[in-house]
């Protein structure tokens, strides 16, 4: 199963794709998680990616594909995946397209994840991540065991900087500009399934499982 899940900030990529990957023991590629990785690394990488992400603006095409490249080329051509947060450009999903045909690989389906802006606004706000490890919570929906704490013991949790109002205006910006184009592109290769993803996260599993034909 080679799955992309597409979908505007708030959608719920990341938790539906860490559910898809636990269900069918598929690998998981999420470039945002890959991007802040490296910025907490302070390497090359994430000293580049960092004012750009901060300021809610995409990283070079090339950066990504190279990201993306390197995790599938680590796990061959056999290995199943979702990916999360990636392509986001037209010519991310060229670079894409190619590098699955040089494999002779097939991509199953494009999954969009279709919100509301109070739903996203709700999301979003009760996000809190762990600036240490990346885990990520919700203050209602799947709060962590000890108030404002990670689970895993790393320390104080955070609203990520790049979800305050100012940040994701043009994080939405980027997305119906350079993302949102994606659609149309998947719609006419015939892989695109909309799914409501207003709701809890296992209901929203479940629709995704019923359009992948699982249930
Ligand atoms: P996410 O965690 O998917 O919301 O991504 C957070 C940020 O990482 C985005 O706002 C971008 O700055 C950067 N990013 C993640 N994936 C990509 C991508 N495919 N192309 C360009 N920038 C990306």
């Amino acid at each position: 199963m080679k799955l992309i899940l597409l979908g505007p900030p708030g959608a719920g990529k990341g938790t539906q794709a860490r559910l898809l990957a636990d269900e069918y023991g598929i690998l998981q590629v999420s470039t945002g998680d890959i991007l802040r990785e490296a910025i907490r690394d302070g390497s090359p990488l994430g000293q580049e990616a960092r004012p750009l992400m901060e300021d809610g603006r995409l990283v070079a095409d090339q950066i990504v594909v190279g990201i993306v490249a390197n995790q599938l080329n680590a796990k061959g051509s056999e290995a199943d995946w979702v990916l999360d947060g990636f392509p986001r450009t037209v010519p991310q999903a060229f670079a894409l397209e190619a590098m699955l045909n040089r494999r002779g690989a097939v991509l199953d389906a494009v999954v969009s994840l279709e919100v509301d802006d109070s739903a996203i606004a709700e999301r979003l706000s009760g996000r809190r991540s762990c600036p240490a490890c990346g885990l990520v919570f919700h203050l209602r929906w799947n709060p962590p065991r000890t108030v404002g704490r990670c689970d895993r013991n790393c320390g104080p949790l955070v609203f990520r900087p790049d979800d305050a109002p100012g940040t994701l205006l043009r994080r939405f910006a980027e997305y119906g500009l350079l993302t949102a184009p994606l659609m149309p592109f998947y719609e006419k290769r015939k892989l695109l399934a909309r799914v409501d993803a207003v709701g809890e996260a296992d209901v929203v599993f479940e629709r995704i499982r019923s359009v992948l034909g699982e249930s």
